[in-house]
């Protein structure tokens, strides 16, 4: 985040991103959105105090209906099951500026689910963050990035304006598909230097704005 804030690169809300991507909101040059998925506790105690001092905005998808309780679907893989931040938490933040967004129920591979079971995954998720926050949450963001077009049929009519997937890439105004947005995947594994390199070098797209 230092490297962020000394480089100058603004760092958007979702909101504001989105309008420049699919709206009339001027932008001129590269901007960033940190999106953070799951909605895991280490979000609240590790990356919004970083966030915080930088001045930062930033999206979270929560898996809800596993808010205040252990994420699962971690153990299901075998790997150790972090917790969930609890419904005061993601209101105080709200609060404080962060976007919320519903990352469906109980994390599963949407595309592998029946017609009614991605519904309930999609709708019912929408309708507890809703709930939490007091008013409609504006965007999706889909497990492991894998939907299929029932599934992002699913997602519009639920009333999202947008969905985020793991297409690796930058997004840029005029070529991008609402439910589809690309991301970039920062992990643990990522030192300076290949945050460095993922943000300026790596799934490079030509386009004619330039290159990002
Ligand atoms: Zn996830």
């Amino acid at each position: 985040m230092r490297y962020l804030k000394l480089s100058g690169i603004p760092v958007l809300n979702m909101s504001d991103a989105f309008a420049v991507l699919f709206g009339d909101k001027p932008f001129h040059g590269h901007g960033i959105v940190l999106t953070f998925d799951d909605g895991c506790r280490d979000f609240q105690d590790h990356a919004y105090p970083v966030l915080k001092r930088y001045g930062f905005p930033a999206a979270v998808f929560v898996v809800s209906a596993l808010i205040g309780k252990p994420a699962e679907w971690f153990a299901r893989e075998g790997r150790a099951a972090p917790a969930i931040m609890d419904a005061s938490t993601i209101r105080e933040l709200s609060r404080q500026g962060v976007t919320f967004g519903p990352h469906t129920l109980s994390h599963p591979r949407l595309s592998q689910l029946e017609q009614d079971e991605i519904s309930r995954e999609v709708v019912e998720s929408k309708q507890q963050m809703d709930a939490i926050l007091g008013r409609p949450t504006e965007f999706f963001c889909y497990p492991y990035g894998d939907y299929d077009d029932r599934v992002m049929a699913i997602v519009k009519n639920a009333g999202f304006k947008g969905a985020l997937s793991c297409l690796r890439g930058s997004a840029y105004p005029g070529h991008e598909d609402p439910f589809q947005i690309p991301r970039k995947a920062i992990s643990y594994g990522d030192s300076l230097a290949g945050f460095w390199w993922k943000l300026h070098m790596k799934n490079r797209k030509k386009t004619p704005l330039g290159d990002y």
